[in-house]
């Protein structure tokens, strides 16, 4: 018996492997075990109930073709899960699902009631647990406004029962530098100290999210990468747009979402649009970031940030007139990390040149920054802006390369050189393997037709100038 199921297994992982990429086949495939061959029933063993509906989801045809081809129309598969219930002493628990039956959702239905919870799996240590919160990032210091006050006051309900009311998951988005890391983690700090860090809070960007699921994927341990996110109480997840077009981060999320939302954790979110302007996600993800509560942060209003800058000061124990805080928030009204970049320069400033803040002082403080724009923006920045940005080099830029993933970010570069620098055509033009004047007229041409006519591209062009800018702070 023993050798038979071992024999058709090895078969049908013969037709998997010349179906799926060797890593895929590594990562789901190499860790099951074979476990029996009974009445044409296959019983496979798999590490986890994660690990098996992935199978499910991804892999079912073919594992049904394996079985056709190896046992017939009649052949069935079964698969055993092993359930650690965290106790070191006891031997693994394994649970048996039935596969491929018509519809594999209903397989999945059947077997839920059936199975204690299976993502109690290690014993976390809670308590020497990093969440990655920046302790300054809290409600108190957190000012409140027409701006952002459903947004808080959700953050505020959520953090008082992490999972319980309706706002899971809570969806924070609002354009840059208006608080959503800010107000997020300040959530993440209040449920920590009410809760006497009994909850396993984890802050973590969607950037490193990817990066992890990334090396999991490479070092063929997705098992451990779910498995830890799978124990966690309250996640907060900062950017998900960055999650856009990477299929396979999103269906990590996907399972990750759905496991923690069904037993009850909480998931809060930020996002740089509302999910209705997200491009690039799944479609399933975006009606599950709806389920909750999603809320926005605009851009605070003359009385929030005349009231951001007095929190600010004298959060730092400085004093700082009445009209210089005026002056500052009438100036500055874009949005609210710029408002404390120029704090700390007109701090800065003052200590410099030994003298009180007063509005002469902002004035010119002001002016030096708007002056440091210009000065600082040169063609090279812009060049290894760009570059960074398209990931191609700078050199390839300056070459005379006409592919076209060169040639656009090269026109890209010409274009903002034009629009950020006082530099002549024919200067640009040399600083970009000595090209004349009007190759950069074409490409300025180029770049104002495309933002026209394709909104990616134009978004990219706002990305770019948002970096550039981001020299002011
Ligand atoms: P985002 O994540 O939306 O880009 P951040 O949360 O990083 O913005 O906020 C930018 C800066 O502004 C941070 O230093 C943050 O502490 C501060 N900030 C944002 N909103 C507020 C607010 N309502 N009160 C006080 N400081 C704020
Ligand atoms: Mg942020």
């Amino acid at each position: 018996m023993q050798t038979d199921c071992q024999e058709v297994w090895n078969n049908c992982l013969q037709l998997i492997k010349e179906n799926v990429g060797q890593q895929s086949f590594n990562t789901w495939f190499v860790p099951i075990r074979p476990l029996k061959l009974e009445n044409n029933i296959l019983t496979i063993q798999v590490p986890s109930q994660f690990f098996y509906e992935w199978l499910e989801e991804h892999y079912v045809h073919l594992l049904r073709q394996a079985i056709d081809k190896e046992l017939g129309k009649e052949g069935r598969l079964e698969y055993s899960i092993i359930v650690d219930r965290g106790d070191e002493r006891h031997q693994p628990l394994t649970v048996n699902v039935r596969g491929h039956k018509n519809d594999a959702s209903h397989v999945v239905q059947a077997s839920r009631e059936s199975y204690v919870d299976p993502f109690r799996m290690r014993n976390l240590d809670l308590s020497r647990l990093d969440s990655q919160l920046n302790p300054k990032n809290t409600f108190e210091t957190f000012v409140e406004g027409d701006c952002n006050r459903l947004a808080r006051s959700a953050g505020y309900a959520v953090a008082q029962k992490p999972g319980v009311t309706s706002f899971n998951p809570l969806m924070v988005y609002g354009g840059v530098g208006l608080g959503k890391t800010h107000l997020v983690q300040a959530i993440g700090n209040e449920i920590k100290s009410l809760y006497n860090d009994q909850k396993f809070v984890l802050y973590v960007s969607s950037e490193k999210f990817t990066n992890q699921f990334i090396d999991a994927l490479k070092n063929n341990n997705v098992q451990e990468f779910s498995n830890f996110y799978l124990q966690i109480d309250v996640l907060i997840l900062d950017d998900v747009q960055f999650l856009a077009g990477k299929e396979k981060t999103q269906e990590i999320f996907f399972h990750v979402f759905n496991h923690l939302h069904q037993s009850g954790k909480q998931i809060i979110m930020t996002s740089d649009c509302s999910p209705r302007d997200l491009k690039g996600m799944q479609e399933r993800l975006l009606s599950r970031f709806k389920w909750g509560l999603t809320a926005d942060l605009q851009q605070p209003d003359y009385e929030t940030r005349v009231a951001i800058i007095e929190k600010k000061i004298q959060d730092d124990g400085i004093s700082i007139p009445g009209d210089v805080v005026e002056y500052l928030a009438y100036s500055i009204d874009t949005n609210i990390r710029e408002l404390e970049g120029v704090l700390i320069s007109l701090i800065a400033h003052a200590s410099l040149v030994r003298q009180d803040i007063n509005l002469e002082l902002a004035k010119q403080t002001l002016k030096n920054i708007v002056h440091d724009i210009d000065a600082e923006v040169g063609i090279d920045y812009i060049q290894k802006t760009v570059a960074e940005y398209f990931k191609v080099e700078v050199s390839e830029i300056k070459s005379k390369s006409r592919k076209k993933e060169i040639v656009i970010p090269r026109q890209v570069a010409m274009y903002f050189s034009k629009l950020y620098t006082n530099h002549s055509l024919k200067v640009i033009g040399y600083h970009f393997g000595g090209r004349d004047h009007s190759t950069v007229i074409h490409a300025m041409h180029s770049v104002e037709d495309m933002i026209e006519t394709d909104s990616r591209f134009k978004n990219s062009i706002e990305e770019i100038k948002k970096k550039l800018k981001m020299r002011r702070g």
